[in-house]
């Protein structure tokens, strides 16, 4: 298979976890025949030093031009003061407008030999492995208007929450098509009791149940949805909100792995390349050290094979590998508890070279067969 991967490192620890995600593809493409072709692109920080904007024109080229996006992170303290539009943040907006990247999957899965590195007590988080479908290019970050204005003589300010029927129902149906080939549950997280736009959102919701009749749906409050993260994360399945929840609600389960140096996410589009990051951000405090975890970047590249490529087989190799150096007792930092830890490049290298290893391979596929 040959494939085209525009590869966006952007700013902070976003470089050098990519650059470890692009090493797992490399060797993955070694073993299994592959041919990846990697194309670079300038996003964030990076870009706004570079070319003046936090997304040049042909890094939109460079991504439509490729059958999928890899991207690090964005944002540092170095463009903090610059105004809104120009932020780094606003490439990472532009992007997913660009390639209407409406659907954002974030897995949360457990790992049994992590436990200690979680902050929950353990017979909360065992077996944990659910996915949260985020809505992500409408509601309150897209809105119009959302500005600074006079009224009267005071300062004010609006931000706007918009959805039109069609985003809804399709980002709903991609969470219902998600369960049907998981446990078949679906949590829809809404603020009905408040908002206009969740009693539309729970319609549609109820709709869409109708067409799969095996899948269960449930409507739950996001305060609620808060709350049940933490105290019953067994409950979840698939979980389905607007952008606003769903950033903050990954965010918050991001901890139950531990640490959000775990999380991989994609971002799914109809039409066009779709694109594959971490959850977290460009973590400015460790950035530079050679310090941060490569794992939420590799897992995104598995899931970018899943997903984009359909090589369901090489994604698992990927998923399994990076289990077994967790078993083997690596960890980076942020998973040390204090302990002796793994720099980035060495995490990266003892996941690569398992994937290299022919019989931790052959372990690995028998392990699936
Ligand atoms: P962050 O995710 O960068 O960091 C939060 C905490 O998690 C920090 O303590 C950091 O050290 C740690 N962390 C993050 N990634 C890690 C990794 N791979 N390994 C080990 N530890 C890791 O969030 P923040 O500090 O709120 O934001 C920093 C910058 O990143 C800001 O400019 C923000 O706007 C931006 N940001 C970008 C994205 C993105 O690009 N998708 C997402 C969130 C935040």
């Amino acid at each position: 298979m040959i494939k085209k991967v525009a590869v966006l490192p952007g700013d902070g620890v976003g470089k050098e976890v990519t650059k470890g995600a692009v090493d797992v593809l490399k060797v993955v493409a070694q073993r299994f025949n592959h041919q990846f072709e990697f194309t670079y692109g300038l996003i964030g920080g990076a870009a706004i030093d570079e070319e003046g904007t936090p997304l040049p024109i042909h890094t939109v080229e460079t991504c439509k031009q490729a059958d999928a996006v890899l991207l690090g992170a964005v944002g540092g303290t170095k463009w903090d003061e610059l105004p809104s539009h120009m932020r780094p943040e606003r490439g990472l907006l532009a992007i997913r407008k660009e390639l209407d990247l409406y659907a954002n999957l974030r897995p949360v899965t457990y790992y049994d030999s992590l436990v200690d590195s979680s902050p929950l007590k353990k017979e909360y988080i065992e077996g944990v492995d659910f996915i949260i479908v985020r809505e992500l290019t409408g509601g309150l970050y897209f809105g119009k208007p959302s500005e600074r204005r006079t009224e009267g003589s005071k300062e004010a300010v609006v931000d706007t929450l918009f959805y039109k029927r069609d985003e809804i129902e399709r980002i709903i149906r991609q969470a219902f098509e998600m369960a049907v080939n998981r446990r078949k549950k679906v949590t829809s997280v809404d603020k009905a009791n408040v908002l206009e736009s969740s009693c539309l959102w729970r319609e549609i919701a109820a709709e869409v149940a109708k067409e799969y009749p095996d899948v269960e749906l449930e409507h739950m409050l996001v305060d609620s949805a808060a709350m049940q993260l933490i105290r019953n994360p067994q409950h979840f399945d698939v979980v389905v909100t607007e952008n606003m929840f769903g950033d903050i609600l990954s965010d918050e389960a991001s901890m139950l792995t531990g640490s959000l140096g775990m999380l991989p996410s994609a971002s799914l589009t109809v039409n066009g390349p779709s694109l594959y990051e971490p959850v977290h951000g460009s973590a400015p405090d460790i950035a530079g050290q050679n310090k941060a975890n490569p794992i939420a970047a590799i897992l995104s590249a598995a899931m970018m094979l899943r997903y984009s490529f359909g090589l369901e087989e090489e994604a698992k190799v990927i998923e399994q590998a990076v289990e077994n150096v967790l078993n083997a007792g690596h960890r980076t930092a942020d998973l040390a508890n204090g302990l002796h830890y793994l720099s980035t490049e060495k995490m990266v290298e003892a996941i690569v070279d398992v994937i290299a290893d022919d019989s931790a391979i052959v372990n690995i596929m028998t392990a699936y067969s």
